[in-house]
């Protein structure tokens, strides 16, 4: 059993992100940036699948900058075997990322590929759909629990309603939603094992991949400032408000 994971390197979810004064995207220079919070839930649930010893190798893939590197450690810190780079310093979207982790696993023939369900940096949650599509494989997305039995994996998915239950045949994709699991901190002696293991370094014209983007940003706005409240005096007077100035009552 053998499980791919894939990782995206954005913005921390600590940083305050900033529009850039031309308004064609946001200020990246000298910002945080780390592993994707549902792609450490990603990873942590295929360590823990190894721990309980139903999986055998589980390998981090990463497309973009060199830096991505550096998260792709992290993940090998985390528990993850080796690590593949697709490298590039272009902006990836989530059609060309679904077909480079296409081709990767084509190359890998992984049995589960595990993905968070969106990325906090462009909040797209598509490249699990898609690349689910594009395989031809079964899909459970937004995984509140996740069991391997046999043949196939049982997803347990947060939707509207409440929880809903599946069972996919292997190969699969999974998709990770918030009540996963909690990510595990990387220790120390982890940290020095994880510089040893292997990263391969590929780039998106060896697997034969067109990356070029496919919808242009026309610009990227701040919120609007929001307006500070009012105390009202009493109930009145609140739907007085209510009625006369929000207009949201008859
Ligand atoms: P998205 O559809 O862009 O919101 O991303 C959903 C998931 O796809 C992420 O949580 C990652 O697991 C994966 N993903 C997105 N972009 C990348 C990338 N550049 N490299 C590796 N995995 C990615």
């Amino acid at each position: 059993m053998k499980i791919l994971v894939a990782i995206k390197r954005v913005v921390d979810f600590n940083v305050k992100v900033r529009v850039k004064a031309d308004k064609t995207g946001v200020e990246l220079s000298n910002v945080k940036m780390s592993m994707n919070p549902f792609d450490e839930i990603a990873v942590e649930e295929a360590v823990r699948l190894k721990e309980a010893g139903k999986a055998t190798e589980i390998v981090i893939v990463s497309i973009g900058p060199q830096a991505a590197q550096e998260t792709i450690r992290t993940a090998l810190a985390m528990g993850g075997d080796r690590g593949i780079l697709v490298q590039t310093d272009a902006e990836v979207q989530p059609l060309a990322v679904a077909k480079v982790l296409k081709a990767v696993v084509e190359k890998e023939s992984p049995n589960l590929i595990v993905l968070g369900k969106q990325a906090i940096d462009d909040d797209s949650n598509q490249v699990g759909q898609m690349l689910a599509a594009l395989l031809g494989w079964p899909q459970g997305t937004f995984a509140s629990k996740v069991a391997l039995e046999g043949e196939g994996v049982a997803v347990t998915r947060e939707v509207d309603g409440g929880l809903e239950t599946i069972n996919l045949k292997l190969p699969a994709v999974v998709t990770t939603d918030l009540r996963l699991n909690e990510p595990r901190y990387a220790s120390l002696p982890n940290i020095m094992k994880a510089k040893k293991k292997t990263i391969d370094t590929l780039a998106p014209d060896a697997l034969g991949v067109d990356v070029a983007p496919r919808l242009t940003t026309l610009k990227v706005e701040e919120p609007a400032k929001r307006q500070g409240g009012v105390k009202v005096a009493d109930v009145a007077a609140l739907v007085d408000k209510l009625k006369n100035e929000a207009k949201v009552i008859g």
